[in-house]
């Protein structure tokens, strides 16, 4: 499959990864189809009943044209080693930079580590959560900054697409939600013309995003990653106020803030996170950001090209209604209980250092394509226990 591919080669390569591995892999068509009438699937990979529920994502927004495609070589060298009995290798990788060529070695995974992934985790994998966006996204170089989905413009307006990493049921309706600075420092609209960050009618009102809230919800996910570009930053949770451990009360359920939540660094309201559970997405992210830098090899170059944040995703700004604060979210529902989850935004490549930003050029994308397949390796470790 070449970089960048299309919707078509990314559906194709889907029933490719399913003929090839019928004993390991599960396609499933999800119900809903999205406004032009495509139909999304995601493929589940599993050894063994039983195994600890992961999901991966990718696509969301429509212009980041690289996660599909890494998310989608990722599981083809981990289904390939894990049937040759073989390590996982990333191999080693040039960039003919201006400057002079950076070599970034060869890495890998040992055979064991990749048995123990494949028939301890249950891996499902929604590689392209927006088809709609992407094929518009690469229908014309005028469209390529597209990042919504498709949704037709709503009476009296001529306005498509909503943000689908604003329309989860996570603190979406944000004027209610914040104080008015909160309101301003948000990094969502209510305006259907906002051409980024556009929340929809209502929480979930998107077939995309009810997709993959579907699935956090009934294969009870307790490890997810929601892989975009671009600013090397493996985000947790919370996107929607800063951490704190101390008071339980200061909480998304809790109406009594509503109108009074800052939004921000310091102020009177923070996102109650158990010190456990922070230290656990801290601990994990730490693993992730070693297993792409470890493989940096002694450039100084390619190391500092190789760091990536560990941060709360307020770090980025504040945001609502995203997939990995809403996957998060999950278990502090009580009924009926749900399992302890595991959540990340990773924003994979840069815009400097000739990495393209949202669209990678083909010779860079090997670069790009690396730090996924590391780190998300580091990740489904982590999951595999
Ligand atoms: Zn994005």
């Amino acid at each position: 499959m070449a970089y960048p591919s299309t919707v078509g080669a990314i559906e194709a390569e889907l029933g490719r990864l399913a003929a090839d591995h019928p004993q390991l892999v599960t396609r499933t068509v999800a119900a809903n189809r999205t406004h032009e009438g495509r139909s999304v699937s995601y493929v589940t990979i599993s050894a063994n009943e039983g195994g600890r529920p992961v999901l991966l994502t990718g696509g969301a927004h429509a212009r980041e044209w690289a996660p599909p495609d890494a998310l989608l070589s990722m599981l083809a060298r981990l289904l390939r080693a894990y049937e040759e009995g073989a390590d996982f290798v990333v191999p080693e990788f040039t960039d003919r930079a201006p400057a002079g060529d950076i070599v970034y070695p060869a890495a890998s995974f040992a055979a064991a580590d990749v048995k123990r992934i494949v028939e301890r985790v249950e891996l499902n994998v929604l590689a392209l959560i927006n088809p709609d966006g992407r094929a518009f996204s690469q229908s014309a170089a005028t469209n390529a900054m597209w990042r919504k989905n498709r949704r037709p413009p709503r009476p009296g307006s001529s306005c498509m697409g909503v943000d689908l990493n604003r329309n989860y049921d996570i603190a979406w309706d944000f004027e209610r939600y914040y104080d008015d600075a909160g309101d301003v420092a948000v990094s969502a609209s209510k305006d259907p013309c906002d051409p980024q960050v556009y929340i929809g009618s209502a929480a979930a009102s998107e077939p995309e995003s009810r997709t993959v809230a579907a699935i956090l919800r009934d294969r009870r996910i307790e490890f997810y990653v929601d892989v975009h570009s671009f600013s090397r930053k493996i985000l947790y949770p919370w996107g929607m106020d800063d951490n704190q451990v101390r008071d339980r009360e200061q909480n998304f359920r809790n109406p009594a803030w509503d109108g009074r939540r800052d939004g921000g660094p310091g102020g009177r309201y923070g996102e109650f996170i158990p010190s456990a559970l922070l230290d656990e997405h801290v601990r994990i992210g730490r693993a992730m950001h070693d297993a792409i830098l470890d493989a940096a090899g002694g450039d100084a170059r390619a190391q500092a090209r190789s760091q990536y944040d560990v941060e709360p995703g307020l770090a980025l700004y504040p945001t609502t209604g995203t997939a990995s604060d809403f996957a998060a979210s999950l278990q502090f529902q009580r009924d009926p209980p749900a399992p302890r989850v595991i959540a990340y935004t990773l924003e994979i490549g840069s815009d400097a250092d000739g990495e393209g930003g949202f669209q990678p050029v083909p010779a860079i994308f090997p670069k790009i394509e690396r730090e996924v397949h590391l780190s998300l390796m580091a990740f489904l470790l982590a999951a595999a226990g």
